[in-house]
């Protein structure tokens, strides 16, 4: 250890060299106060903070790949590698795996929300408390598996899911988001919660689910040893030879293709959720995905359109119609006439603000909520919301609702199943003139939301009353409050449907309001309940083109979609004045250590510079670094990047030199583990001109292309959330970083014979020393700037190549300064925090 200690850090200048943050006395709220300061921020300390890393989806062009590459390219059939069709095929399968499941969450649970209804209507008339009874306990036992399924077994699949895939599409890596246990755990968790009467969708845990999958299948080609078995191996010269991956034909392993197909689930998730493939491409532009291309594009096209296949086949099959989706509606009986635009402002306005109120109830909620370390609290708090909202849908029926008569088929939309009327606590069905009776709030309670919302929509006019104005009011501040109080606990469950619930109702309430104040304005609730719906997704989400395509697609025809445009556009307005973001832009400033990078960037970096916002003291490499040193280095920082410099005559003395590559923290971690070390002469450390690099001059041996492939797969492999331990002290533990030191010091008194073609050898001289050398996997080509470089183009070079390290080089290509991803969150977090400082003192 001792040996390396010396030779810690590599500072690049003398302290006197260093430029300082200039900050400017006029412009002090512009420019951070804690930007521009030599001290390593989060992540170069050790603290037992949790700290999300970045993703680098630049990919790394090394000596390696570079020859791999080409040695690929030669091996084309045709010109042909047979990628594209792999890819494709990917995306099929990604598609129709995630047709599958909404398939099998959608039918589990309507059979467990049939069921339940079924069970109440059986036993109402043996005793009201008995049935309370039997409905809350399975109610709660059912949330009881949700929540300890998320809580003591896979803790990355709580909520919906949608924010964490938009964090990790940003570059932010998410650990054990994509795992098999966490898809497990959500997709019967969602079942579960949902099916408890938890006023919560799986629209959220459908995007998440489809990213998952797309997740596991770019795992499938390939295979690859156990590090844990390799590492067992005690002979430190037996570099690689245990490491030796059966087959991976395809390279999909990187961040880059992972981001496609990811991209691709998310929308194919949301897709089959709704039924509506075009609005699943739409939102996986406008909301989840941060990166976009035309290729994008249609993977997620035709990734979405086998995933709505797949659900409408089955559909079809089953109950003979091929509507897929949750919110497939056809054949809506209310018209649409312009005349009724001016209500339509009104509902929509009023519905947005109630949108932007759920945000900001949610953000006070939030703060009250035990944290997720105290698990028995999270447990019983998801408890007590399951059993308030059992509460309210069986008190608030026996109460308000009104027993109404069954509507007639004929009169009816037809579209709905006559189980949908619950009868609940109303008289039997009358023997002489056969008309049967339901509880209208019951009925909205107890059924699953789609039919709910299917007979709100139908609502046309005061010819037919299928739910009185009081059950609609009550039903929209009950459902208001169970949302609320939903949105938030410990169980797998998204927020869509239940804002489309809330809107439906609370949009049909009004108009109902409507039509009795003006009786002869010929008002349709039905159209309210639309245009509430799509109101309240633009209040809580504020998205807009990929809510009205949803939409559309939904109601299937354009007939509505003035209506609709009108709901989204003002209560986007309208919220945006109560509630200054959407819920996932809310939830993602909330979530600590997630590091989200906004399309734009804030003005205030206009008046800086990259030497404003990077670190200085960079702590660096040679080329050819002792491993005592990089342990060393490794253990007393959590940086997971570090320039490599070449000796040059002019920093031989103060050991800096031309900046060349960079490597990076799970590199070096597997070089360690590996034992891919050399025996090199203990002046070549210090010496300016570093021996030739001779096994790649000639051929590319095979260990070193395996050793590559593994270092670029090793985190989504066997451990996927190793790369999370990987800047953790914990992860050289695993290294057995003791054995590796004693193979040091016994390599310093022992002479060595060199093996020609051996990586290890590079020199025979007597004195030997344990090296790396980081030549043939550096990243030969990472992308630097100059310290007078515009802090907004820094921004912008981040945000559109999903750079994760960027080097401030000065004009003798020698490393001044770094940047990484959180320096530019961080920057964006202080910009905005002294923006709406600024506004308040106005
Ligand atoms: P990430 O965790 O996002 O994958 P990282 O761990 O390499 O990347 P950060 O955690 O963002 O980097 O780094 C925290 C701070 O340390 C930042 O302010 C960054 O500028 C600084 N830093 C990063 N790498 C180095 C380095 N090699 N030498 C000195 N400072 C560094």
């Amino acid at each position: 250890m001792e040996n390396g200690s010396a030779e810690l850090e590599v500072p690049l200048l003398n302290e006197s060299d260093s430029p300082r943050a200039e900050t400017d006395p006029e412009s002090q709220l512009e420019v951070p106060s804690d930007l521009g300061d030599d001290t390593p921020r989060n992540g170069g300390v050790l603290n037992d903070e949790p700290v999300f890393e970045s993703l680098d989806y630049d990919p790394i062009f090394n000596i390696v790949s570079e020859k791999s590459t080409k040695s690929k390219q030669a091996r084309r059939v045709y010109g042909y590698t047979g990628v594209t069709l792999a890819k494709w095929s990917i995306t099929i399968l990604i598609g129709v795996s995630v047709g599958l499941v909404a398939c099998i969450i959608e039918s589990s649970q309507e059979y467990l929300v049939t069921r339940k209804k079924n069970f109440t209507q059986r036993n109402i008339s043996h005793g009201l408390v008995g049935t309370f009874l039997g409905f809350s306990s399975f109610s709660i036992s059912l949330v009881l598996v949700a929540s300890c399924l998320v809580l003591f077994w896979a803790p990355a699949a709580a909520g919906g899911g949608v924010t964490l895939v938009m964090a990790y599409l940003n570059g932010t890596d998410i650990p054990d988001f994509f795992r098999l246990r966490t898809l497990v755990s959500k997709i019967i968790g969602s079942i579960c919660s949902i099916s408890s009467g938890l006023l919560l969708g799986q629209e959220g845990p459908m995007v998440h689910i489809g990213a998952a999958i797309a997740s596991l299948l770019t795992w499938m080609h390939g295979t690859f040893p156990n590090p844990k078995k390799v590492q067992s191996s005690s002979d430190s010269r037996s570099c690689c030879n245990n490491l030796r991956p059966k087959a991976f034909p395809f390279d999909f392993h990187n961040d880059k293709d992972r981001r496609e197909f990811i991209t691709a689930g998310t929308a194919a998730g949301l897709a089959a959720a709704f039924g509506a493939p075009i609005g699943g491409v739409l939102y996986s532009l406008e909301e989840a995905s941060s990166f976009w291309s035309r290729k994008v594009m249609w993977r997620s096209l035709i990734c979405c359109t086998f995933a709505t296949m797949v659900l409408a086949l089955i559909n079809w099959w089953e109950f003979s119609t091929s509507l897929p989706g949750s919110m497939s509606f056809r054949g809506l009986q209310p018209v649409f006439i312009v005349r009724d635009l001016p209500f339509f402002v009104i509902t929509s306005a009023l519905t947005g603000i109630l949108g932007a109120f759920v945000n900001t109830t949610h953000g006070w909620l939030d703060k009250l909520r035990p944290r997720s370390t105290h698990k028995l609290l999270r447990i019983l708090e998801a408890c007590v919301v399951a059993f308030i909202s059992v509460t309210l849908m069986f008190v608030l029926p026996l109460h308000f609702g009104q027993c109404l008569p069954v509507p007639d088929e004929k009169t009816s939309s037809g579209t709905m199943d006559k189980d949908y009327w619950f009868k609940y606590t109303c008289p039997d069905e009358n023997p002489n003139t056969g008309v049967a009776y339901y509880n209208d709030l019951a009925t909205l309670f107890f059924s699953l939301p789609r039919q709910s919302m299917q007979e709100l929509y139908q609502l046309s006019g005061q010819t037919k009353v299928d739910f009185t104005i009081q059950s609609l009011g009550i039903h929209s501040i009950s459902v208001l409050i169970m949302f609320i109080l939903a949105y938030g606990i410990a169980t797998p469950g998204g927020i869509f449907m239940p804002a489309m619930l809330v809107g439906a109702s609370f949009g049909a309430f009004i108009g109902r309001v409507l039509e009795a104040m003006f009786p002869s304005g010929n008002i349709q609730p039905g159209l309210h309940a639309l245009v509430g719906t799509a109101s309240m997704l633009g209040g809580v989400f504020r998205a807009s083109i990929s809510l009205v395509v949803i939409m559309v697609e939904g109601t299937g025809g354009i007939d509505f979609i003035l209506p609709i445009i009108v709901g989204i556009v003002v209560s986007n307005w309208v919220a945006h004045h109560v509630h200054h973001a959407g819920a996932y832009e809310s939830d993602l400033e909330r979530l600590g250590g997630v590091y989200f990078l906004q399309t734009e960037p804030p003005h205030q970096l206009l008046a800086m510079s990259a030497s404003d916002l990077m670190s200085y003291n960079v702590i660096c490499f040679h080329e050819i670094v002792s491993v005592a040193e990089v342990v060393e280095v490794l253990r007393s920082t959590r940086h997971n990047g570090f320039p490599v410099l070449r000796h040059s005559q002019l920093d031989n003395s103060s050991g800096g030199g031309k900046f060349v590559g960079l490597i990076l923290r799970q590199q070096l971690l597997l070089l360690l583990e590996q034992r891919a070390f050399m025996e090199v002469d203990s002046t070549i450390l210090s010496n300016p001109r570093a021996p030739k690099f001779s096994p790649c001059d000639k051929q590319l041996s095979k260990e070193m292309q395996f050793l590559d492939h593994a270092m670029r797969v090793y985190h989504h492999y066997h451990y996927p959330h190793r790369r999370y331990l990987s800047s953790r002290p914990e992860a050289l533990n695993d290294l057995d970083v003791d054995e590796i030191m004693q193979a040091i010091s016994s390599t310093n008194t022992k002479p060595d014979t060199p093996v020609e073609g051996d990586i290890r050898t590079v020199s025979d001289t007597p004195k030997k020393v344990l090296a790396l050398d980081l030549r043939p996997f550096m990243n030969r080509a990472p992308i630097t700037v100059r310290r007078e470089c515009s802090a907004q183009r820094v921004y912008h070079i981040f945000r559109t190549l999903g750079l994760r390290h960027l080097c401030v080089t000065d004009s003798h290509n020698r490393v001044i300064g770094i940047i990484t991803r959180k320096d530019i969150a961080m920057a964006q977090k202080q910009a905005y925090v002294s923006k709406s400082r600024k506004s308040f003192q106005h």
